[in-house]
């Protein structure tokens, strides 16, 4: 890979293909003057299109190496470099109206797209790619084995949309398994007021986290039956039935409760 010998423990499968860096950067349509930021620039396959179309992109870089070749290849004015760890990396630093890309590191995509989502005032739309079993969650109807944390979290905050899917052999190294982009936009005025952010993320991992177990049971430490009947739940109900808003509506209702001891 141009010299360099990819780190599997960054996630690194560089995009090869020069028909899907194409249909991707098409997808994203970067305009001149717009604040695009692109999460783990590689060795460059999205950041030079990128950069050819608005003029410049902030990239976040983990890998040392590549940052000292990303550095080297576009000037400052080109790529404002920041070598961090995207999982931490303030995003607010970077102003207003982001537009978010990145092809991620695998090992660490849900995680990242929960850090990502705080950002969700600051950001004007995301662009992903991740593995294609990932961006099936997050675009998953209530019912299905795919709903679960990282629909409702995401789907709280973002319409999320899947793109287009990628095969392995546009990558090099080929991962094993197909990839796929999906471009999340913040709901905006429609985004649902979560009155407790904190305790609406525990009511939600809690639902989740035994599946086959009914509400009452799943959240026999947030809430009594009663409440669920108060929002309108079935406590015999199991999470994966719940819309987003269901679980907002619940997690309001606490939140203006106070805590229940169940
Ligand atoms: N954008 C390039 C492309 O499409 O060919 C590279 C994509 S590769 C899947 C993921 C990139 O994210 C690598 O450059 C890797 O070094 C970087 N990366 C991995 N973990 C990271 C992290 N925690 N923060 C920032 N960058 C990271």
């Amino acid at each position: 890979m141009q010299g360099h010998q990819a780190r599997r423990r960054f996630g690194q499968n560089f995009l090869a293909d020069p028909h899907y860096v194409a249909r991707i950067v098409d997808a994203i349509d970067p305009q001149p003057g717009q604040n695009l930021v692109e999460i783990g620039p590689g060795l460059g396959a999205l950041t030079r299109p990128l950069i050819a179309r608005c003029g410049h992109v902030h990239g976040v870089e983990i890998d040392r190496d590549l940052a000292a070749r990303l550095a080297g290849e576009f000037t400052p004015a080109q790529l404002s470099l920041h070598v961090a760890d995207a999982l931490t990396f303030d995003f607010a630093t970077l102003g207003e109206r982001l537009r978010v890309v990145g092809n991620l590191p695998y090992n660490i995509s849900s995680p990242l797209l929960f850090h990502l989502a705080q950002y969700d005032r600051q950001i004007v739309d995301l662009h992903v790619m991740l593995q294609k079993e990932v961006v099936a969650r997050m675009t998953a109807d209530p019912g299905t084995a795919d709903y679960g944390r990282l629909t409702v979290m995401l789907q709280v905050k973002f319409a999320v949309r899947r793109l287009m899917v990628v095969p392995p052999g546009a990558f090099s190294p080929a991962p094993k398994i197909d990839s796929a982009v999906a471009r999340l936009t913040p709901l905006g005025a429609a985004r649902p007021a979560i009155a407790d952010a904190a305790l609406f993320a525990r009511l939600v991992a809690a639902a989740f986290g035994q599946r086959r177990k009914t509400l009452r049971n799943a959240l026999r430490e947030l809430c009594a039956a009663p409440t669920l009947h108060a929002a309108g739940i079935d406590p015999s109900a199991r999470g994966e039935t719940l819309a987003t808003a269901d679980f907002v509506r619940l997690a309001n209702l606490l939140a203006g409760a106070g805590a229940d001891p169940g």
